[in-house]
Formats: C-alpha cells, structure tokens, sequence
C-alpha cells in the first residue's frame, strides 16, 4: 500500500490473552508507540490435555506467570536503535475480569486466547459488551471461522470485526493475514493494512475464511509431512531438527523447536480445525493427530510455555 496515510494511527489498544501471542502482540504494538491494555483471562475450566495430566485450576496461574516473564524478556531484547526505551511502561497489565470496562477506552481490541471457538466466542461476547462505538476487534485465530467467531454478535460488531493473524514471534515475523468475516466493513480492511503496514511494519496479505486461511494450511501439512517421516525412516528428533535446519537453509526453529515455540497444544487445535472442516478426503487424513504430539500434551508438556516440549526449555 502507498500514498498518503488516510487514517490517523492507533494511539491506545487492547489485547486479551497473554499467552505466547499476546504477550508479543501487546510489546510490539508499545514499541509502534501505542499505549496498550494487555488482560489475560482468568480460567474457568481445565483443558482435557491439563484434566489428562493430573493439573487442577490451582496450577493455571504458573502459565499466566510465565507469560508475564515471556513478556518481561522480550522487553529486555528489544534493540535500541529502533525503538524507545519507554514502550514497557506503555503496557498496563491485568484481567478480563477485573478490568473490562476499561476496554471502552480503547480504539483497536485484539483477541489472543486460546485456540477453541467456544472459548472465543464467550470472550467476544465480553468484549461487545464492553468496546466503544466504532473499536475495531480483531481476532490472533490461526484459521478458524471469523464467521463463526462473529455469529450472535450485532451488525455494528460484525462491521468492525475481522481476522488480523500475527505470526509467531510477532516481532519478527513480517507477515498479518487480514481475514474478512462475511460483514466486515471493507473500509476496516483498508484501515486494517494500513495500520499493519504502516504503523507495525508488517506485509500484508488478505486470506479467505477458510481452514487455517493460507501460511498455517500449507506450514502445518509440511510439520506434519515432517513428522510423519521421522516416524517412518526411524529418526530422532535432534536428527530431524539437524536435517531441516540450516542444512537445507532454514532457521534453527525450522521444526521441533519451532512446535515448541508454538505450543504443542495450539498446534493440536491447527491441526484439528483442517481436520473436521477441510472437504478434501486426502487432506483430512493429512491432518490426523500426530501421536507423538498427543503424548507430549497428554503430559502437559507444551513447549516453551511449559518449559518442557520437545526440548527442555534452559
Ligand atoms: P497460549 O496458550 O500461550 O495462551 C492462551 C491464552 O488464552 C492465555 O492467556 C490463557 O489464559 C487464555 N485461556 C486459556 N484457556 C482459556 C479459557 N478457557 N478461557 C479464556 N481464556 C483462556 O496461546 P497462544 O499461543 O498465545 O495462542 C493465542 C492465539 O493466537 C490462538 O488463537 C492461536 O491459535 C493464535 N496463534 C498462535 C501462534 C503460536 O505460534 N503460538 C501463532 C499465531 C497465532
């Protein structure tokens, strides 16, 4: 996109969730200069991997502190050059619960809780309840149906809701997938790539609704073709990550570290969402849950968030 800014840029935001995602969602949009409200959602339920490994609602907390120390991190590693000192004490930290209201406050409210519809759609509907006129909310989803998302939601939500897919980490990564429901404003897709573009410095792609909406339908096939012949010519993980890596050009985090960056469960969730939605017989089968990563998850051992995935987190 180029010309003229048309719009005026976002001067204070919301994220829900601070999770992998919303923690780096909430330190890169402080970095672009905006003054950010980062809650996190107090839990309610267990998630069957959690119920599966013995954990009770009394040992969630420990993920929410560690994603207050994932952000914490991430605001020491920024470099100086391109950015202020000040952004940390841009972010004011808290809980759906307890801070709700404040939401009213905010032009641009972006959702980052956990991959599950129910659970998105319960928070969505706090959220209405709470934005102001004319917030833009977008969803971090990384493929499931901003249609559904939206369902039971008024026309002036829907107008201004859309799917606004950052990549992990979100600093780094250069790419937003903009995904339109069925009632978003086009005028709010424009603003959307402006926003992304101009004042986050992110490429911008437009996606369609469906399944995992582009990168994660074709990067989670290729995870899973990977992982399927690791299984199939017997060799380790280690292995895997050496073949994949740097050897063929790739990052480090080209596989396993990557799934433990991304979190085992989410990347469950990805894989369903293809699974149970896809109209292709061959994908589908494609998509079938790794059991590798089932007994990871079944142990609670998610990745970086837990300190224990593939790897152990140093
Ligand atoms: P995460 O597990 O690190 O964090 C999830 C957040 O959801 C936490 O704040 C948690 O408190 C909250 N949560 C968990 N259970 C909940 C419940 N029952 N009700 C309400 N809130 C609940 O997950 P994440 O990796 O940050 O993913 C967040 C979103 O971003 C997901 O939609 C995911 O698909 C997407 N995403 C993830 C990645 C990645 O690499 N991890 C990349 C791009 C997009």
């Amino acid at each position: 996109m180029g010309g003229s800014t048309p719009f005026a840029p976002i001067r204070r935001a919301a994220v829900i969730g601070a999770g992998v995602m919303g923690a780096g969602i909430a330190a890169h949009l402080a970095n672009a200069g905006m003054k950010v409200l980062l809650l996190d959602v107090p839990p309610t339920a267990l998630t069957p991997e959690e119920a599966q490994a013995g954990l009770t609602l009394a040992d969630k907390p420990v993920r929410n502190r560690l994603a207050a120390k994932a952000l914490a991190a991430l605001t020491k590693r920024q470099p100086q050059a391109l950015y202020d000192n000040a952004y940390a004490a841009r972010i004011t930290a808290g809980n759906l619960e307890d801070d709700g209201a404040k939401l009213g406050d905010v032009e641009w409210i972006v959702e980052a809780v956990v991959e599950r519809l129910d659970v998105k759609q319960a928070v969505l509907e706090r959220i209405e309840a709470a934005r102001g006129a004319g917030t833009i909310v977008t969803t971090n989803t990384s493929g499931l149906s901003v249609a559904a998302m939206a369902e039971g939601r008024g026309e002036s939500f829907r107008n201004y809701f859309a799917g606004a897919h950052f990549f992990n980490p979100p600093r780094h990564m250069k790419l937003v997938e903009l995904v339109p429901g069925p009632d978003t404003d086009p005028e709010l897709l424009v603003r959307l790539a402006d926003i992304c573009h101009r004042q986050l410095g992110k490429g911008v792609v437009v996606a369609k609704d469906t399944p995992n909406f582009i990168a994660n339908r074709i990067g989670t096939y290729g995870m899973l073709v990977t992982i399927h012949a690791m299984r199939r010519y017997g060799l380790t993980v280690d292995e895997v990550d050496a073949l994949t890596g740097p050897a063929m050009g790739r990052p480090k985090t080209a596989t396993f570290r990557m799934l433990d960056l991304v979190g085992l469960d989410t990347l469950l969730h990805v894989v369903d969402n293809v699974r149970e939605r896809s109209d292709d017989e061959q994908e589908r089968a494609a998509f079938a849950r790794p059991p590798e990563l089932e007994a990871l998850a079944a142990r609670g051992w998610l990745g970086e968030k837990t300190g224990q995935g593939f790897y152990r987190k140093l």
